[in-house]
Formats: C-alpha cells, structure tokens, sequence
C-alpha cells in the first residue's frame, strides 16, 4: 500500500509557481491546442519527464507565436529565463567556456514553456560530468516516401545487433517520423570513443545491409533507405527528451515504448499532448519502469 501512495503522488501534476499567459494563444493551429493545454501537458508529466530531461544541457525548439510560425533552436541565454532555468558552463573546441542551460525542476520545466518552447533537446551527458556519455542513440532516419514498417524492422535490427555486442537498448517514438533506440550507458567512456563506436557500428550495419541501411551524411545516398544518424552521439549533439512534444502537425510526443509494443506500433506520432493521463500510467506500468535504465558500459568494437 505505501509502494503505490509514494508512487502516484510523485506522479501528480507539477503545482509551479509559474504563470503561463496566453494561456489561449493556439500554438498548435490543426489541432487547436493552446499554450495553456501545452503548459498543462508539461505540469503532468514533469515528474515522468525529469529523470531524462533534469540536469542536462539542453536546446529548446522556441515558437512563441505557435509552430506555424517562426520557430528557432536556442541553446543559450543571456538570463531572460529567470533562475529556474539554469546555466553550466561548458568549454568550446577552442577551450572557452559557454553557458548552456538545464532545468532540474518544474518550475524549470515550466518557465521554459511560459517562453514558447514547444521541445526539448537533451546532451547524452548530464552536468556532473559532460565529458562522459550516458546514453548512446541510435537516430534511425527513414527517406521520404519509406513506411513505418521499414523504421520499425531496423530499430528491431539494432536492438539485436547491439544485443549481441552486450548492450541492452530501448526504444523511443520520436513523435516525428522515425524512431530512437537508446542504449543507456555508466558514464565512462569519453566523446571519442562514444562516438566512434557509434560511427564505426552504423557503419558496419550498412555494409552488412546496404539496401535497407546508410550511414551516408549525402542525402543523395540516402534514397530509400535508413540513414543511421550516429551523429547524435557527439559531445554537443543532442536528441528530443522522452516526453517532449513536436512542433509539428498535431502535437504529438516522443514516447518510450517497450519491445514488445514495437511489435504493434504502427506510427512514430502515436502519443500525442492531451495523452498526459495514459502515459503517466504508463511511466509506472511494469513494463515500462524499467524503460532506459540498464547499468552497461561501451563495448569494444
Ligand atoms: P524524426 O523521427 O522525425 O527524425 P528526430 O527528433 O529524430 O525526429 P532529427 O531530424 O532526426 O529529428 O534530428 C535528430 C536530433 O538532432 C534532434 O532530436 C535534435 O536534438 C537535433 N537537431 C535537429 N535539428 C537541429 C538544429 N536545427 N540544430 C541543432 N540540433 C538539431
Ligand atoms: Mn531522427
Ligand atoms: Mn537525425
């Protein structure tokens, strides 16, 4: 009995103290969302949404005016956000420092979506130590015109190959038009190697598959085919956070599944904002509280 009492009132809505104006101004113009139901959407699932997001260097997809209007990634702040939305400095190739910023709170969370966020991009590193990854992704990228069956039978394709090599992966909808599949990391190994491993693995899965797979950065060497974006696997790069929502045509979310849904996902916009209530239940399924927690290390390659 305790178990469950802890465990759902960790998962109400975050009360913040943040006020959301505008709360009418329709960010998503097909579905007639608002800021506010946005606003809403992210005080739901902050407590499911922060374990991914909290204490990363992060960028933001701002459209304060709604999606179907000007829109920008930002992933610096001369202090517009307030306190809530935090700063870390970290050094840039030619060893300056930058401020890049992170939330590790509702209010954090929140404040952002009072600017205009829409999305939320995270490091594969967290602020204690941004040297070291912590996740390694698999962006799996499908040519215009592939269907989702072809996304879905590669992220199958990876999570075995990556099985095999040791490494126990998850996969997420981005909300978009592919898939991520995630393989959580001890925070070890370095950029370098993180990324090299990625390189090299996407690689060697094109050359084993060249009709279905590219790791090709031409577009033109694309056609057809999946581009295995391993460049998300740099220091600096980014991908969308679990829960984030999509600036794009009807809302839709990036959301943790399991394997076996995979099976039966017939869509990367599966999950959409509105959906808060499912995926918190979710969140604290069985088979999903678990989801992208494995304590593995880089194998060699
Ligand atoms: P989809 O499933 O549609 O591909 P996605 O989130 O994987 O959705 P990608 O275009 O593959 O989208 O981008 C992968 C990641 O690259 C994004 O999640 C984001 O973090 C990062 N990214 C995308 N656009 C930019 C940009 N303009 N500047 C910096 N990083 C970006
Ligand atoms: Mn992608
Ligand atoms: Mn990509």
């Amino acid at each position: 009995v305790l178990e469950t009492e802890a465990r759902t009132s960790s998962l109400r809505p975050a009360s913040t103290s943040v006020k959301i104006s505008n709360r009418e101004r329709v960010i998503f113009p097909e579905s007639q969302i608002t800021k506010g139901q946005l606003a809403d959407y992210y005080a739901a699932v902050a407590p499911i949404m922060l374990p991914w997001l909290g204490s990363r260097p992060m960028s933001m997809v701002r459209c304060p005016q709604g999606r179907a209007k000007k829109c920008f990634f930002q992933k610096h702040d001369a202090g517009s956000f307030g306190e809530t939305v935090r700063q870390v400095g970290i050094a840039e190739k030619d060893g300056h420092e930058e401020p890049y910023l992170y939330v590790d709170t509702p209010e954090g969370l929140l404040t952002c979506v009072q600017m205009g966020t829409i999305e939320f991009h995270g490091w594969g590193a967290r602020i204690e130590d941004v040297e070291k990854a912590d996740r390694l992704v698999f962006d799996l990228d499908p040519d215009e015109g592939l269907d989702f069956e072809n996304v879905r039978s590669a992220a199958f394709q990876f999570r075995d190959i990556l099985k095999s090599i040791g490494l126990e992966t998850f996969p997420m909808l981005t909300g978009g038009k592919g898939v991520h599949v995630i393989a959580p990391l001890v925070p070890k190994a370095e950029w370098h190697d993180v990324k090299d491993f990625a390189h090299r693995l996407a690689q060697a899965v094109a050359q084993a598959d060249p009709a279905h797979f590219t790791a090709a950065l031409p577009k033109a060497q694309r056609k057809g085919r999946i581009f295995v974006d391993y460049l998300r696997n740099q220091r600096g790069a980014t991908a969308v956070m679990p829960y984030s929502a999509r600036a794009r045509d009807g809302a839709p979310v990036a959301a943790p599944v399991t394997w076996k849904e995979m099976e039966a996902i017939d869509k990367p916009s599966h999950f959409h904002v509105g959906d808060e209530k499912e995926l918190i239940k979710r969140a604290a399924s069985k088979a999903l509280s678990g989801w992208g927690r494995a304590d593995q290390v880089l194998p060699d390659l």
